[in-house]
C-alpha cells in the first residue's frame, strides 16, 4: 500500500547575506517560484521538493536581524511565521558572526516555533581557527544544530533530514530552555506569563512568554492581536501595569531597551559557552586590510579606482564581442532582406525588429562585464568597506550610512534599489534615498554611453563614460544638498555598520549573482525593447505620404537612364530628400516637430528628442529608437551601415558637444517607467511626480549650461 504524502511547510530565516537563498536553492533545485508576500511587495520565493512521502513547500523569508517588526521586512518576515505557521523553520546563520546572528534565534525561540540551526559557511569557521561547540549550543538553544556550506552544497541533506525528524516529532517548542534575560527581569516576564496562561480571552497566542515579552516592549502591532481589552482582562491590565511600573522603578531606561540589552546579554552568554577564539584570528588579516581600504585618506582613491577599472574593462574589453554581435545583425539584416519578400513586413522586420533590438543588444557583452564586476566586488566583501567608507560622506549629505547600499545597487537598477531602501527605518530616509537613487547611472544606461562615447570619442571613451558616472554623484550630492534644506527635512537614527569577514568570491556564486542580472535584461530586450521597436518603427512609418514637393519618382527614372557623370550621387540624393519627406510626414515626423525646439537649446536633433521621449519605458529604448529613427530617415540603400558609424557621420548633425550633453541628459532626466511605479508603490504618488519632475528639470538646466558654455569656449 502506498504511504499517504504528508505534506510540510518549511521557512528560512536568518540575517541578511547568511547564505539563506543559497541553501534554498539547495534544497529546492529548480522548483521555485517568485512571488511577492501578502499585501506589499517584498519578494517572496517559494520552492518545492518531493522527498520520500513529503511534499515539502519552501520559503525563503527576507534577511532580518530581529523580529520586532520595525522594518517591512521583519514585518513580513514575523506575520509569516505567525500567520502561516510552518511546521519548521531552519534558521541559517553565518557561523562566522555567530553572535549578531543569535539575535534572531532567540527570538525565534520564544515565538516557540519548532527550530533547526543551520551553521552556514562553515568552511570560513574551518579555516578560522575559531572552534565552535555545536553539541553545546544545540543543548542550550534546545535545537538540533546542522552545519552547511551553502555555495557547495555540503550538508543539504542532513538539513533535510533533520528538518523532517523536527517536523515528525511534533509540538517541541517546550524544549527550548527560555531565554534568560537575568534575574531581575526574568522574574517580571514569568509573573506575567503565569497571568497571560490563566486569562481566560488569551488563547491562540502561541507562546505565553512571547507575549509577555511583547507586552513589555509595548509591541503594539502584537497587543492590538493577542491582547485582550482592559474590560474583558482586568486582572491582567493591571499585571502589565505593575510590571512595568516595577522595571520603570528599577531601571532608569526604557523597557524596550531593557529587554534588548537582556537578549544581548544571553546571546554573548551562549558565545561564551560554546566558542573559543584562536589568539590570532582571521579578523587580524581582516583588520589589516581593512586598514588600507578604509583609510580616511586613501580609501577613497582605492573606491574610485576600483570603479575605473570597471569602467574601462566595461568598455574596452566589451569591443571585442561587440564587433562579432554588430556583424552579426548586419548579416541578419542582409540575409532578411534578401529572403522576405520587399513590402511592410519585411520593412518592420528589418528596420524595425533587427534595427531596434538589434542595437541594443550588442551591448550585452558591455553589461556582462560590468556586472561581473559588481558581483566580485559584492561577493568578496568589499561593497561592505565601501558602505563603511561612504558613512561619513552619507551624513554630510543628510542621509543615513544604510542608505549607501541601495544607492550602489542603484548602479545595477533603481527598481531593487528602490525596494532596498526599506532597510532604512526613517521615512525621511527612504523618500531622499529614493529620490537619489537614479541619479547613480544604472546599466540600461550604458548602452546610450557606449553608443555615443564610442562614436565620438574614440580611445578616450572609458574615461567620458567614468566621468559620466562621476557627474551623476555629483549632481547627486548637490542635489541632496539642496532637497534637505527645502522638501525632505528631518533627523536620521543612528546605526553602527557592520563589517562582515572578506571572502573569496565563488566561481558559482559570481555567475549565479551575473546570470540574474543578464537575464532582467534579456528580458528586457524580447518585451520591452521589441515591442517600444515595433511602435516606434510603425509611427515612423505610417501614415504614407503620396504628394511630394517635387516629383522625385519621375526624376530618378529619368536620371537613371541618362549616361551623365554624376547621375548616380543624383538619386542618392533625391532619394535620401525623398525618405526626409517621407519621415516628416509621418506620426513620428510631426511628434518631432513638437519635441525639436525643446531640446534644441541642448543641441540635440529632433530624433534625439524623440529618443528621449521614448527613453521613458525604458533607457535602453533610447538606443533601440536611435537605431530605427535612423534606419527610417535613410534612403534604401544605406540600411547595412552600422548606427555608431552613421552618428558618427557628419550628416547625422551630432557635434562631439552635443554627443557629450546628450549623455548627461540620458544621465539625469526622468527615472524609467518601471523605477517611477516603484516610486510611486513605496512613498506615494506626489513623491512620485515630484522625482519625474525634479529629475527632468535638473537635466535641462544641467545640459542647458554645458552645452552652452561649451559653444561659448568653442566645443
Ligand atoms: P542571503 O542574503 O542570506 O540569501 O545569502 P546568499 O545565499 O545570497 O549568500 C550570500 C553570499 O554568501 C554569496 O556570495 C554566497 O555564495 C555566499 N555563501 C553562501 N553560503 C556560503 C558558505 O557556506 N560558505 C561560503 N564561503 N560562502 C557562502
Ligand atoms: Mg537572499
Amino acid at each position: 500500500m502506498a504511504a499517504e504524502r504528508r505534506s510540510l511547510k518549511i521557512a528560512l530565516a536568518g540575517n541578511p547575506n547568511s547564505g539563506k537563498t543559497s541553501i534554498f536553492n539547495g534544497l529546492t533545485g529548480a522548483h521555485q517560484k517568485v512571488a511577492n508576500f501578502p499585501g506589499v511587495t517584498v519578494e517572496k520565493r517559494v520552492g518545492f521538493k518531493k522527498y520520500r512521502n513529503y511534499n515539502i513547500t519552501f520559503v525563503d523569508l527576507p534577511g532580518t536581524y530581529s523580529l520586532t517588526a520595525y522594518t517591512i521586512d521583519e514585518k513580513v518576515a514575523r506575520n509569516f511565521i505567525i500567520n502561516e505557521k510552518p511546521d519548521v523553520i531552519i534558521n541559517v546563520i553565518d557561523s562566522g558572526s555567530l553572535g549578531r546572528s543569535l539575535y534572531l534565534t532567540t527570538q525565534l525561540i520564544e515565538m516557540g516555533v519548532d527550530l533547526v540551526i543551520d551553521l552556514n559557511m562553515w568552511d570560513e569557521i574551518q579555516h578560522s581557527g575559531i572552534e565552535i561547540d555545536t553539541d553545546k549550543l544545540s543543548k542550550l538553544l534546545g535545537a538540533p544544530v546542522v552545519k552547511t556550506v551553502g555555495s557547495r552544497g555540503q550538508g543539504i541533506d542532513s538539513l533535510l533530514e533533520t528538518s523532517i525528524a523536527v517536523a515528525e516529532h511534533g509540538d517541541k517548542s517546550h524544549r527550548h530552555p527560555p531565554v534568560s534575560y537575568g534575574p531581575q527581569l526574568d522574574d517580571v516576564i514569568t509573573n506575567l506569563t503565569h497571568e497571560i496562561g490563566r486569562c481566560r480571552h488569551c488563547h491562540g497566542c502561541g507562546n505565553p512568554r512571547w507575549l509577555a515579552v511583547k507586552m513589555l516592549e509595548g509591541d503594539r502591532e502584537i497587543e492590538k492581536r493577542y491582547v485582550p481589552s482592559r474590560e474583558t482582562a482586568q486582572s491582567l491590565s493591571d499585571a502589565l501595569d505593575s510590571s512595568l511600573e516595577h522595571l520603570k522603578a528599577t531601571n532608569p531606561d526604557d523597557p524596550e531597551i531593557i529587554i534588548t540589552e537582556g537578549r544581548y546579554g544571553y546571546v554573548a552568554g551562549i558565545i561564551k559557552e560554546v566558542m573559543t577564539r584562536p589568539p590570532v584570528d582571521r579578523m587580524k588579516t581582516s583588520e589589516m586590510i581593512d586598514h588600507i581600504l578604509t583609510h580616511k585618506f586613501w580609501g577613497y582613491p582605492i573606491f574610485l579606482l576600483f570603479m575605473y577599472i570597471i569602467f574601462e574593462a566595461t568598455f574596452s574589453l566589451g569591443g571585442y564581442p561587440m564587433d562579432w554581435i554588430d556583424a552579426g545583425v548586419g548579416g541578419l539584416q542582409k540575409l532578411a532582406t534578401a529572403i522576405i519578400p520587399a513590402g511592410v513586413i519585411a520593412d518592420m522586420i528589418i528596420d524595425g525588429i533587427i534595427g531596434g533590438v538589434g542595437a541594443v543588444i550588442i551591448f550585452l557583452p558591455n553589461i556582462i562585464i560590468l556586472f561581473l564586476g559588481i558581483s566580485l566586488l559584492e561577493d568578496s566583501g568589499y561593497m561592505a568597506r565601501a558602505a563603511f567608507l561612504m558613512d561619513k560622506l552619507m551624513h554630510y549629505l543628510g542621509l543615513h550610512g544604510k542608505s549607501f547600499i541601495p544607492m550602489l545597487i542603484g548602479f545595477g537598477c533603481s527598481v531593487p534599489a528602490i525596494m532596498s531602501t526599506r532597510t532604512l527605518e526613517s521615512r525621511k530616509d527612504r523618500i531622499l534615498t529614493i529620490l537619489l537613487i537614479p541619479f547613480m547611472s544604472c546599466s540600461a544606461r550604458l548602452p546610450v554611453y557606449i553608443l555615443f562615447a564610442g562614436a565620438f570619442f574614440g580611445a578616450s571613451a572609458g574615461r567620458i563614460i567614468f566621468l559620466i558616472y562621476i557627474i551623476g554623484v555629483l549632481a547627486a550630492i548637490v542635489a541632496a544638498r539642496i532637497l534637505v534644506k527645502t522638501v525632505v527635512r528631518g533627523e536620521s537614527l543612528p546605526f553602527v555598520m557592520e563589517l562582515p569577514p572578506y571572502r573569496r568570491p565563488t566561481g558559482k556564486s559570481v555567475a549565479i549573482h551575473m546570470w540574474e542580472r543578464t537575464k532582467v535584461y534579456l528580458q528586457k530586450m524580447g518585451g520591452v525593447i521589441l515591442i517600444a521597436s515595433i511602435i516606434l518603427w510603425a509611427l515612423g512609418y505610417f501614415p504614407k505620404r503620396v504628394e511630394y514637393s517635387q516629383d522625385y519618382t519621375a526624376q530618378i527614372e529619368q536620371l537613371q537612364v541618362s549616361d551623365e557623370a554624376d547621375s548616380a550621387d543624383r538619386v542618392d540624393e533625391l532619394e535620401a530628400q525623398m525618405a526626409a519627406e517621407d519621415l516628416e510626414y509621418t506620426f513620428i515626423g510631426r511628434m518631432g516637430d513638437a519635441v525639436a525646439p525643446v531640446v534644441a537649446p541642448l543641441g540635440f536633433n529632433w530624433r534625439m528628442g524623440v529618443a528621449l521621449a521614448t527613453g521613458f519605458v525604458a533607457k535602453e529604448v533610447v538606443v533601440s529608437s536611435m537605431g530605427v529613427l535612423y534606419q527610417l530617415g535613410d534612403g534604401a540603400e544605406s540600411n547595412s551601415e552600422t548606427l555608431i558609424n552613421k552618428l558618427r557621420s557628419p550628416e547625422s548633425g551630432i557635434s562631439r558637444l552635443a554627443a557629450f550633453v546628450f549623455m548627461v541628459f540620458v544621465l539625469l532626466y526622468t527615472p524609467c517607467l518601471p523605477s517611477v511605479i516603484a516610486v510611486m508603490r513605496e512613498i506615494g504618488w506626489r513623491w512620485m511626480l515630484f522625482s519625474i519632475f525634479f529629475q527632468t528639470t535638473v537635466a535641462w538646466i544641467s545640459s542647458f549650461i554645458i552645452y552652452q558654455a561649451g559653444r561659448f569656449i568653442g566645443l
